[in-house]
């Protein structure tokens, strides 16, 4: 679809003013939760300060900051050190990718530094490492199963004695597989030559699945508020004791002088409680979304021609679901059922004048078109079986529509 065909779809809906409105992109973004809104308001007016400063408004800022690296830290199982606060996860995995590989090239001169990741990362790291290789850097993007796992002996054969990091995603962001990051990561102990940093994203996992990072085994973990019920635009980065990831924002030396500037008090206060309530609701929300998703991918699959499930059942986190609608361009789909009230995303990056097929989809072993004709589904706190019933019965609708046309 074309900028002018986008512009006549949303000048054709109706209002959506009143209309009954279900938000399934929970993976995009997430509202704020009130009780992180009560936690951080006082940050921004009457406790202001700034954290660097002497005096009581700045203490009493610091000391919100230190009680939140706290809690987080607590909550990944490391310690009140290992955790520095960021803006977005963007500026995490940034920091993560860019700082390794900075401090390899400052340490072993003569080398050409070597990443692995997969196939299936977000942009924020396949940018990255697109534009570390333009820098010299040489990178393994290495395939997925066609259920969208990574094989854990395939990171195994791709360590070479230049390998300074692997970057593997804990849960996929399209099609919510989780990946084998505890496997990976016995396969990079046992190297003998060369033992390379080990990096997840682990964004999308929270809410969900347990996020130990001794379990886990990693040494670099990326996560974010705006998709656990907290704010946007802050997140943090767990740095393994030990694990040396150089600076490339300077200034005045906050966060283990890694990443300068002046701590965003309230966001990091928000960000401590929203972590706070995705660990104490993980398990029971686990299971009761598992269960409503389950539910729509069978119903999805019952009632609707010619669908398929992107990605596997297993090992999938419980709020994802992602469908092949074979012969329909997902935009088309999309635009309907925002008009039915129905939010929900593709993969696929709208950009002024083109749609690009989602690589996620792709790298499954599907086509340019087929990844193009593919829906991102995601439930969350609100997400309820009536809602789900609706979006089935409005899917129904639209696609025998559009199929008939
Ligand atoms: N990593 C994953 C897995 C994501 O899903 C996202 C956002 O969708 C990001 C990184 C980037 O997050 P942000 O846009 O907040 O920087």
């Amino acid at each position: 679809m074309n900028l002018r065909d986008c512009i006549y779809y949303v000048e054709r809906r109706p209002s959506v003013i009143t209309m009954k409105k279900i938000y399934l992109d929970y993976a995009s973004s997430t509202a704020v939760d009130p009780a992180v809104m009560k936690a951080m308001e006082p940050y921004f007016s009457e406790k202001f300060g700034n954290p660097g400063a002497m005096h009581s408004f700045g203490q009493e800022a610091q000391a919100a900051i230190d009680e939140s690296r706290q809690k987080i830290a607590d909550f990944f199982g490391c310690s009140f050190d290992e955790i520095i606060f960021t803006g977005p996860a963007t500026e995490s995995n940034n920091i993560a990718i860019r700082g390794v590989v900075k401090h390899a090239r400052q340490n072993v001169r003569s080398r050409t530094p070597h990443i692995i990741t997969s196939a299936i990362e977000h942009k924020s790291v396949l940018a990255t490492c697109h534009d570390l290789e333009g820098d010299g850097v040489e990178v393994t993007y290495l395939p997925v199963t066609k259920d969208g796992f990574v094989r854990p002996e395939d990171v195994g054969a791709a360590i070479k004695e230049n390998t300074v990091l692997v970057s593997i995603m804990h849960v996929s962001n399209e099609i919510g597989t989780i990946q084998p990051i505890e496997e990976i990561s016995k396969i990079i102990r046992k190297q003998k030559s060369s033992m390379p940093v080990f990096h997840t994203d682990a964004v999308q996992a929270p809410n969900y699945i347990d996020c130990n990072v001794e379990n886990l085994g990693v040494d670099l973990l990326t996560f974010s508020g705006q998709k656990i019920y907290g704010p946007k635009g802050v997140g943090g980065l767990y740095i393994k004791k030990g694990v040396e990831v150089a600076p490339f924002i300077t200034g005045g030396g906050q966060e283990r002088g890694i990443r300068a500037g002046t701590e965003n008090v309230p966001y990091i206060v928000g960000l401590a409680k929203a972590i706070e309530i995705a660990s104490s609701m993980r398990n029971k929300e686990a299971a009761r979304l598992g269960k409503l998703r389950d539910y729509f991918i069978d119903e999805v699959l019952a009632k609707i021609p010619n669908t398929e499930l992107n990605g596997s059942c297993e090992n999938r986190i419980p709020n994802n679901a992602n469908f092949l609608f074979r012969g329909i361009p997902a935009n088309n789909l999309l635009i309907a059922l925002d008009q039915a009230g129905i939010a929900a995303s593709s993969g696929s990056a709208c950009s002024i004048k083109t749609v690009s097929p989602s690589w996620v989809i792709m790298a499954l072993g599907k086509n340019g078109e087929e990844a193009k004709q593919s829906i991102r589904f995601t439930l969350g706190k609100g997400s309820t079986k009536k809602d789900i019933d609706y979006t089935v019965s409005a899917l129904a609708k639209i696609v025998s529509r559009v199929s008939t046309i």
